[in-house]
């Protein structure tokens, strides 16, 4: 069987990314999501084991050290990791799995795992970017600042990305994320066992 495809989703705070990935989890039933650990403090109504595995500082430099973590990055102060081993038994057994991460953590992926497929989500303007961030309540005052400074060194990174998505609107961006996803599973290099079993026959 052909390893399954690792699709990175990545772009600036309030791109709208988490929007984007659960509505691709209901539309894609066999797409794995990764779980992060992260050290940030669980917000109201996330679940442990599900939307992170919630653990504190020592616990997470202990797994930095173990090389537990496939990327890691500090953002906004809180550590956020990918777990390595579920990503590559998922990869391993020929499941497509999505990792919603930050910029910083998707291009230490690139680097380590090539293969993968780079999605930039790009909000379509700084005002609607700042409205969502603060429609979602979640940040202070001083965090929201602080994302925002982000966001133009961000827009940069773009270019490192094999393709970038314009959020204007979830479905039409889900649409086109499910071309690309359906796209890349047919990429020749991808084919290699089907092309092998077909030529026993
Ligand atoms: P939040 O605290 O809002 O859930 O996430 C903050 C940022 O951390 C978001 O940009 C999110 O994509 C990113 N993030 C979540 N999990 C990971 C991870 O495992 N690794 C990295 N590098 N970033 C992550």
């Amino acid at each position: 069987m052909d390893n399954g495809l690792l699709v990175v989703i990545s772009g600036p705070s309030g791109a709208g990314k988490g929007t984007i990935c659960k509505r691709l989890r209901e539309v894609m039933k066999d797409l794995k999501v990764s779980v992060s650990a992260t050290t940030r403090q669980p917000r109201w109504g996330e679940i442990e084991g599900e939307s992170y595995f919630f653990i504190d500082e020592e616990d997470f430099i202990n797994r930095i050290n173990n090389d537990e973590f496939l990327e890691y990055a500090k953002v906004y102060g809180n550590f956020y990791g990918t777990p390595k081993k579920e990503v590559f038994k998922q990869l391993e057994a020929g499941n497509d799995i999505i990792l919603e991460i930050d910029i910083q953590g998707a291009l230490q992926v690139k680097k380590n795992y090539p293969r993968g497929v780079f999605i930039f989500i790009l909000p379509p303007s700084i005002t609607e970017l700042k409205n969502r961030i603060e429609g979602r309540g979640t940040d202070s005052k001083e965090v929201i600042l602080e994302r925002m400074k982000s966001v133009y060194e961000e827009l940069n990174y773009a270019f490192e990305y094999d393709y970038v998505v314009l959020n204007d609107e979830v479905e039409s961006a889900v649409e086109k994320i499910i071309c690309i996803i359906k796209s890349e599973k047919n990429r020749a290099i991808r084919k290699k066992a089907i092309i092998n079993k077909i030529r026993e026959v």
